[in-house]
């Protein structure tokens, strides 16, 4: 039988309500039965207390967007490169990779993860090998698998390919499947309307890379520019192929493929794709620090979409096109682009938002009673600090110790 844990710390950190100092949470079956203050906590039997006298406690981080198994690519691509120059690059480099390459690298990338307080991972995956590691590490997920295939030729080829990577894949309760077809660019109009009919016939999470770079936003208006040039040189340009004359967003929404989906970048929209993201529910991964690494310098629509009540997570995206998988980065990048963000709302876009864009909010994402016990705990520097929130935000790399529904994951913590 599961026990019943006592956690008992200096500050805790709930999300979905105010900080508490000198808190307790109870924790039975893995979920929390009791969070609040020392002296309203119930009389009730613990065969275990863990003692963060002097740690902060908070929800664990969820990174809704990455591709583990470029994790290899660390460091080798020059940085500020061009956007389809940096595709050429990435495929050049995954044509070389072996299957126990990427699962090595893989894994060193979900350690960085880790070690950064990440306790949800949402990962694109062509072939799903981010599954089995996130499985054995006893972390939660969604493994969203990659469906790519411009050229009208490819739709027969991928759509099995989908099937075989996702029956390879048995159930697990922590780690679900997704699809993840990638791009408005990538597919073809049939490829994308088949991949995403294949996710909701299922009920399969769906994650799509959007509006990320003004060429995209070329190629699918008129066609033309690097995109154009790109799928030439690869060989798998369409005669066939005819630009909608609109925006990403609403060349999708055409499709019938926007509903419900887990949009990532989103950099570049007008007016109306906001409307169309708002009323499709949406929920739009935004990752800083690719877009640094990437030397872009947009103004992110960060203030509209929170305006409109759309859901914003940060992400980090892969290892090609960022310098670390660190959550708490991502939150400082992001204050540094809107100072007048506060630092409780950027801990939401890394804990409770990404549980919203992975539809996992109802188990995940703050700390409440019912939630599963997925705990960060943060060593306090000494002396008095003025807002936990802010401590989180400005100061922290590294957490102490990790708890995936109760359980003690990282065994820094004794
Ligand atoms: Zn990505």
């Amino acid at each position: 039988m599961d026990k019943t844990i006592r956690l008992e710390a200096k500050w805790i950190i709930p999300v979905s309500s105010p900080p508490i100092e000198d808190g307790v949470i109870i924790i039975r079956e893995g979920r929390i039965l009791f969070i609040g203050k020392e002296e309203d906590c119930p009389d009730v039997y613990c065969d275990e207390i863990i003692d963060c006298q002097h740690q902060i406690v908070m929800p664990g981080l969820i990174n809704p967007h990455t591709h583990l198994s470029l994790s290899g690519l660390k460091g080798r691509i020059r940085e500020g490169i061009g956007f389809t120059d940096w595709i050429r690059e990435v495929v050049s480099y995954t044509r070389e990779m072996n299957q126990e390459e990427e699962i090595f690298w893989a894994k060193m990338g979900i350690d960085e993860l880790v070690s950064a307080g990440t306790t949800t991972i949402g990962d694109i995956s062509r072939l799903g090998y981010s599954w089995n590691i996130l499985k054995e590490k006893g972390l939660r997920g969604i493994v969203y698998i990659e469906v790519i295939g411009f050229n009208r030729s490819q739709r027969e080829k991928e759509i099995r390919a989908l099937q075989v990577s996702i029956e390879s894949l048995s159930l697990n309760g922590k780690v679900r499947v997704g699809v993840s077809p990638h791009s408005p660019y990538t597919l073809s109009q049939a490829l994308l309307k088949e991949s995403y009919s294949f996710a909701v016939e299922r009920d399969y999470p769906i994650a799509i890379h959007i509006a990320e770079t003004l060429s995209e936003s070329e190629f699918i208006k008129r066609g033309t520019g690097e995109i154009r040039d790109l799928m030439i040189g690869f060989g798998l340009w369409d005669e066939g192929w005819n630009p909608s004359g609109d925006s990403p967003v609403r060349y999708l929404n055409s499709l019938g493929v926007l509903k419900g989906i887990m949009g990532i970048h989103l950099n570049h929209v007008d007016d109306q794709d906001l409307d169309l993201l708002e009323e499709n529910k949406v929920s739009v991964i935004f990752c800083p620090g690719s877009n640094q690494w990437f030397g872009r310098e947009i103004r992110y629509p960060l203030s509209v979409f929170l305006e409109r009540g759309i859901n914003v997570a940060l992400g980090t995206d892969s290892l090609a096109s960022n310098w670390s998988l660190n959550p708490f980065l991502e939150m400082r990048r992001t204050k540094s682009l809107f100072p007048q963000l506060d630092y409780h709302h950027l801990i939401e876009m890394c804990t409770i938002n990404g549980a919203k864009a992975l539809n996992m909010e109802d188990q995940i994402g703050d700390l409440s009673i019912g939630k599963y016990a997925d705990i960060v705990i943060i060593d306090l520097p000494d002396g008095m600090i003025r807002d936990p929130a802010e401590y989180v935000v400005t100061k922290i790399n590294k957490v102490k110790g990790i708890l995936i529904e109760g359980k003690v994951l990282m065994p820094k913590l004794k």
